[in-house]
Order: structure tokens, then sequence, then C-alpha cells
């Protein structure tokens, strides 16, 4: 069931957000050789809770980090980890929700470390474009699907590989609410969108390929080529206007 969220709650949220947003730009500059995912994971955690939030995703169907940080062909849901130090070239996707007063605020953004390879630079390009599309399509008497094939079309004229395992979601009291927003689909199908839906809009696209897999882990999902994957989310309302991005400074 799609919760609609009234003036209130939209402003509620929108606090959780920018919370969410400033504890994933506070790490911007731990992009380094030698860094730990663990160090990362450590300061997104004391940045939500210092500013009286509590990390979203920290224990979040067991998860044990506060953030998911996925480096290179990890596509989401990487453990921060002591064992896991940045080295030159790497791209680090860290996905972190803030809650905050009642409701979840949820962003995600691919780093880099030193200089990366052309191809997967491109690649972190036009994922965001696909970001950019998917949001542009989130207006009122639009459908989610017009989101979904804004953003496969977009990746996949570039041969890029679309995630369908794992998609975006709505966003509220609870951090994962319906409806569920895939990265592909067609347009003009699935649910409509109205004014005061919120909803994470989140592409995962690889490099090569779309398959993925999970590691013995139990978490970490990541491509089945091994090549890099890009990720970024952003949290949005639904206005009269069209979609209005909350996860901002
Ligand atoms: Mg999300």
């Amino acid at each position: 069931m799609v919760i609609l969220k009234n003036a209130q709650e939209i402003q509620a949220v929108s606090e959780a957000c920018k919370l969410s947003n400033a504890a994933l730009w506070s790490v911007e500059s731990y992009m380094q050789p030698g860094v730990t995912t663990k160090e990362i994971d450590h300061v997104l955690h004391k940045f939500i809770v210092q500013a009286g939030g509590k990390p979203s995703f920290l224990g979040l169907y067991g998860f044990p980090g506060s953030a998911c940080i996925s480096l290179n062909s990890e596509v989401i849901h990487g453990i921060p980890s002591p064992k896991v130090k940045l080295k030159e070239g790497d791209i680090v996707k860290v996905d972190v929700g803030a809650f905050y007063n009642g409701f979840h605020g949820d962003n995600a953004w691919t780093f880099q470390v030193g200089k990366v390879d052309p191809a997967t630079v491109r690649l972190l390009k036009e994922t965001q474009e696909c970001l950019r599309l998917g949001i542009e399509q989130a207006k009122p008497g639009n459908r989610i699907g017009d989101i979904s094939h804004a953003v496969q079309s977009h990746a996949e004229s570039f041969g890029y590989g679309v995630v369908r395992e794992f998609v975006g979601h709505g966003v509220g009291r609870k951090v994962h609410e319906d409806p569920e927003v895939p990265n592909f689909g067609k347009p003009g199908r699935g649910v409509r969108l109205v004014p005061g839906m919120i909803l994470a809009i989140e592409p995962m696209i690889n490099l090569s390929g779309a398959g993925v897999k999970q590691l013995a882990d139990g978490w970490t999902i990541v491509t089945q080529s091994g090549s890099n994957s890009a990720h970024f989310e952003h949290t949005v309302v639904i206005t009269e206007d069209g979609a209005k991005i909350l996860t901002v400074k």
C-alpha cells in the first residue's frame, strides 16, 4: 500500500533527507587510499547520531553497518570492514539513510578515489544522468513505469547492464515502503504517481552485463561479470509541479 504524505509529513521526511545528504557528503574527504570502509562507516554513524538521528540501515533486516559501502564490482549492500582499504582508482558506493523525528531519508553516491579509468568515469556520469532522467519522469499523471523506462533506456543505450534484482522504493516512517521503483520497465505501466508520494529512485548500473550474485557474507551483491557498477540515489517527493529532490543540502 502506498502511503501518501501530508505537508507536515513531507516536511519531516525532508529534514531526515537533509541529514542523510549531509552525512553522505561528510565522507567525501575520506575517499583517499588507505582509508578503511569501517572508518567511513564510523564517520557516517557519528555524524547522524550527533545530529539526533539514527542510521536507517543499522540493524535493518540484521545489517551490521550504519551504511552500505560497496567498492568497484560490488553493486550494493557492502559491509563496512576494517580490513577493506580504499586504493587509487577505486569507486566507492556509499548508501546511507537517516531516521530523524519519526521519518527516514535515503540517498547514495558513487565516489572516486584518485584517478579512475575513463570507462568507469563515463559509467558514473551516465548513471547520474539515468537518475536525473528518472526523476524528470516522477510527476503527477505519469506512472512508475515511466521512471523505470527512462532509467533503463538511457543505460542500455550505452550497452550497460541494468540490475533487476534490486529496486527503488517508497520512503516514510519506514525506509522501504511501497511502491517498488524498478530501474527497468515499460512506460505507462505500474502505480500512478500523485502528489504526496515520496520515492527513492536509485539506478544501479553495471558496466557489463545485468547479472548480479550475492557473496558468501550473505549481504554483498556483486556483478556476475566482475565489471564495475555505479549507484546514485535521491529521495524525491511528487508535487503538482513534478519531483522535488529532498536529499539536498
Ligand atoms: Mg534506497
